[in-house]
């Protein structure tokens, strides 16, 4: 009695929520490649070897099969994308969602492989997914899951090959399993083998936080440059997890007001600003913000029409279309998630004067952190927690001066400037490290 997981439109859309799964965009790894033949003009002599970046080094597909806790028999498809290991080992997430497909998990590796060079990393770029809801599952089931995925794909991954963290659906207990797993696999405790993994396992501090910091720091540089303070700010955040919830709270911290947030359960509004940490306690609680008795329930396309200073898409890529940009009333959009404007609307943005700032640079602050963590299991010596954000300020700071500066010598966007510096390390290691045999 074998149960082949499948998925359909309807549970694509229930568990999605009303926004989060648009059957309109562009397939993600057509929006990487696009951003990818926009910068070839830009590399001079390097744009030889730019067509790496288009080929994946290594897909793995694996067969994850579990026990239920029904007693039947479930599969589940499971991939480990290295997009480049040019300059380091593969880096990146593992994401459990009913959405997961390799082409989506091919994107999110190439857009690993570009922020980790842009905010020079020594790591190439990967990523994982399991095709599955997370929701549906038990602690027990997401266990077996997680511990199996890790067996199929440990013949790449390890500390100096490829190091997963989590992502959207995964977790410092997803960590945890993974760690273990790899480790009894290897007859060793291997702790670097991963990292967002829990304190006493050789998680780092602040690393939780990482990518919501790291969101802040992005839209704070930003609005410096257009004489924008954060302080008193009207701020739109769409997502309230890990990157989305702590990047609203950083903002509330620092005197601005969320007057909206969307997440897969509710989209709320409260034009006086809504109290994040309330909201905060309400997710912890009840799985997610419907219910919230802070603010009041708006129309998903509402939420859209918002007027604001900072628009923050930190949920799933394909959520800003071009009908959308044409509607979007904001002044700076700050990616949080990974890949959230297709290049068609970036294009409609940058003529309607908004500034973006791209994923790859706005929320590279959790693998920032990352790098921190991998680096202190290295050493068995761990970092305070002040010296990790006091880093992870100067990491941020320091490449957003520079991708700045870059926009505005060539006149490009943040996006394209980011993708330059990006391409010019990846491609100068390509170049110098020439091709085997
Ligand atoms: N999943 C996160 C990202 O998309 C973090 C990856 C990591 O820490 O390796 O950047």
């Amino acid at each position: 009695m074998s149960k082949k997981q499948t998925t359909s439109a309807e549970d694509l859309r229930r568990v999605g929520g009303m926004s989060y799964l648009n059957p309109n965009a562009p397939e993600p790894w057509a929006s990487f490649v696009e951003q990818i033949e926009r910068v070839k003009p830009h590399l001079g002599h390097l744009a030889k070897w730019i067509e790496t970046m288009k080929h994946p080094k290594r897909i793995l597909i694996v067969d994850v099969p579990i026990i239920r806790d029904d007693g039947s028999v479930a599969h589940y498809e499971g991939y480990r994308v290295q997009h480049s290991l040019s300059r380091g080992p593969g880096k990146g997430g593992v994401r459990f969602h009913p959405a997961v497909t390799l082409n989506e998990v091919m994107a999110l590796s190439g857009w690993m492989t570009i922020k980790n060079a842009a905010v020079n990393l020594p790591f190439g770029g990967a990523k994982g997914g399991i095709r599955l809801d997370p929701r549906a599952h038990s602690q027990a089931e997401l266990q077996r899951i997680t511990r199996r995925y890790t067996s199929e794909i440990g013949i790449i991954i390890g500390p100096d090959k490829d190091i997963p963290a989590p992502d959207v659906g995964t977790n410092e207990q997803s960590m945890a399993w993974m760690m273990d797993t790899y480790s009894m696999n290897v007859g060793g405790t291997a702790t670097g083998v991963v990292t967002g993994k829990p304190i006493p396992l050789g998680g780092s501090l602040g690393r939780h936080e990482a990518t919501g910091r790291g969101v802040f720091i992005a839209a704070r540089e930003a609005g410096k440059r257009i004489h924008l303070p954060v302080e008193g700010a009207r701020v739109v955040v769409q997502g309230f997890g890990n990157v989305g919830g702590i990047a609203a709270r950083i903002f509330q911290e620092h005197g601005a007001k969320v007057i909206a947030v969307q997440d897969h359960s509710a989209t709320l509004a409260n034009e006086n600003g809504i109290d994040i940490h309330a909201a905060l306690k309400h997710v912890e609680i009840n799985g997610g913000l419907a219910g919230f008795p802070g603010a009041s329930p708006i129309s998903g396309d509402d939420f859209w029409l918002l007027k604001s200073d900072f628009l923050i898409p930190a949920a799933l890529e394909g959520q800003i279309l071009p009908e959308r940009a044409q509607k979007i009333s904001t002044k700076v959009v700050v990616e949080g998630a990974n890949g959230p404007t297709t290049p068609a609307a970036d294009d409609i943005l940058q003529q309607r004067d908004i500034l973006v700032v791209p994923d790859v640079l706005a929320n590279a602050g959790g693998v920032t952190v990352s790098y921190f963590e991998w680096v202190q299991d290295f050493s068995s010596f761990f970092w305070t927690e002040e010296e990790i954000n006091a880093r992870l300020e100067q990491i941020m700071v320091g490449a957003f001066d520079a991708i700045w500066k870059l926009s505005e010598e060539r006149n490009v966007s943040l996006r394209t400037a980011t993708f330059i510096i990006a391409c010019q390390r990846v491609l100068a290691a390509r170049e110098q490290r020439g091709l085997y045999p």
